[in-house]
């Protein structure tokens, strides 16, 4: 039987990896349904291809234009975010959630509301409101699946093993596009060189984030949120050749790990056919040609987004909708031009310090209050970035 399939986010790149996947095996499945933002001409392109009951975009603006795109195709469109959660209701087996940003939250929980298998590209959504994510899944029944390659490295790390005989997690990070650089040319740091991954070929604001090692602050909270490890377990190490994704290392000394080329098909693809391992057209790696695999410890003044995870962790509730608001609006200001590369990381500090005496960690997490946590971060970098301008 065919598995109906969602994608959410198809127009990015784990979108398009996710396409890629399913266009390669076309009679293992029915596609219900596929969104996109701005890049209307690529989702209108997917929908021709893989046929969906409907195409959805994010924005009001560019109905019009996917719904000329669309003309004669037989194919539904809608847009918003209404348009977003009505198409995570529609009944399928497996749903991609890889919108970028906070935006991935509501529909990613409303489709784990109809217990289906959410492959989560989406960090931000296990960040901003992890116990809400999994509060939902267990009263539907709903499956998680991890798709961020560390994430998956670790899922697969533990299988068959007891979270009990866990001693720590090691995720690794390349380091992003300044991991060479010294630290007083950060200042300095233009667009277009953050906008350039060493390793990984990613959409624009996680790459500007692998440079800040902000994704990997994000990927320590998603690692604790995920897995239930308790933050001191949880490190980052730099690994420039970003083949070894993860180390659990186990109470006998032994470190569990997943190695594999730089391709998001491997994670997406193990979520996709979990809980067989399928055949993936992905580079077998030649570890005899590869030679040496080099490992460092982070350098936390370069990276201060780290010990902000840390804050994250240890605060828990709304610590983190609160961090990942800031970043967000902070990326915002690094993209336009208001503020510099280093800006980014003291803006998120200066929305901590002020917000970390708010009781963050006592409140309720649900929709409404990560929503507005979400805000009110936003607001304060605003400030903040104001504060900076002058
Ligand atoms: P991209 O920026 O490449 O794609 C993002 C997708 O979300 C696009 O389809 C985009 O549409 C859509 N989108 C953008 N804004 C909104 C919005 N406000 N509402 C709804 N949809 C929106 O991102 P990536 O594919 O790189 O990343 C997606 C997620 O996966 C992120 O959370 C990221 O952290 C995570 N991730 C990514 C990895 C990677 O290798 N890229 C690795 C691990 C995790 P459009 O482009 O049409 O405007």
């Amino acid at each position: 039987m065919k598995r109906r399939v969602s994608i959410f986010g198809a127009t990015g790149s784990i979108g398009c990896n996710t396409v890629d996947l399913i266009q390669r095996a076309p009679d293992d499945y029915d596609v219900v349904a596929l969104s996109g933002g701005r890049n209307v001409q690529k989702l209108a392109e997917q929908a021709r291809a893989l046929r969906p009951e409907i195409a959805v975009t994010a924005y009001e603006d560019c109905l019009a234009p996917l719904r000329e795109a669309l003309a004669g195709s037989g194919i539904e469109v809608a847009a918003g975010e209404t348009a977003l959660r009505d198409m995570a209701e529609r009944p399928a087996d497996w749903i991609m959630s890889a919108i970028v940003g906070a935006a991935g939250l509501s529909p990613g929980l409303k489709a784990l509301e109809q217990g289906t298998t959410l492959a989560l590209a989406n960090k931000e959504s296990l960040v901003t409101a992890g116990a809400l994510l999994k509060s939902t899944a267990a009263a539907s029944g709903a499956t998680i699946l991890p798709v961020d390659s560390e994430h998956s490295a670790v899922f697969q790390a533990l299988a068959g093993e007891k979270l009990s005989a866990v001693e720590r997690v090691i995720i690794t990070a390349s380091g992003g596009a300044f991991r060479d650089w010294p630290i007083g040319n950060l200042a300095n740091a233009t667009l277009a060189e953050a906008s350039s991954h060493p390793n990984w070929e990613m959409g624009q604001r996680i790459t500007i984030d692998s440079a800040t090692m902000f994704n990997k602050a994000l990927e320590l909270i998603e690692t604790h949120e995920f897995f239930d490890i308790a933050p001191d377990k949880i490190e980052a190490l730099v690994h420039p050749e970003s083949l070894v994704h993860a180390l659990v290392g186990y109470r006998d000394g032994a470190l569990m790990t997943h190695v594999g080329p730089h391709d998001m098909r491997h994670a997406i693809g193990y979520a996709l056919h979990w809980p067989i391992r399928a055949h993936l057209p992905v580079e077998r790696l030649d570890l005899a040609e590869i030679g040496q695999l080099t490992f460092q410890k982070p350098d936390e003044a370069r990276y201060p987004a780290l010990a902000q995870a840390r804050w994250v962790m240890e605060e828990g509730g709304l610590a983190g909708a609160v961090f990942n608001g800031a970043k967000e609006r902070a990326l915002d200001g690094f993209i336009s031009g208001q503020i510099g590369f280093l800006d980014m990381a003291a803006v998120v500090a200066d929305v901590i310090e002020i917000m970390s005496g708010e009781g963050l960690g006592l409140a309720a997490i649900t929709l409404e209050t990560v929503k507005d946590a979400d805000h009110s971060a936003r607001a304060r970098a605003d400030e903040a970035i104001t504060r900076r301008q002058r």
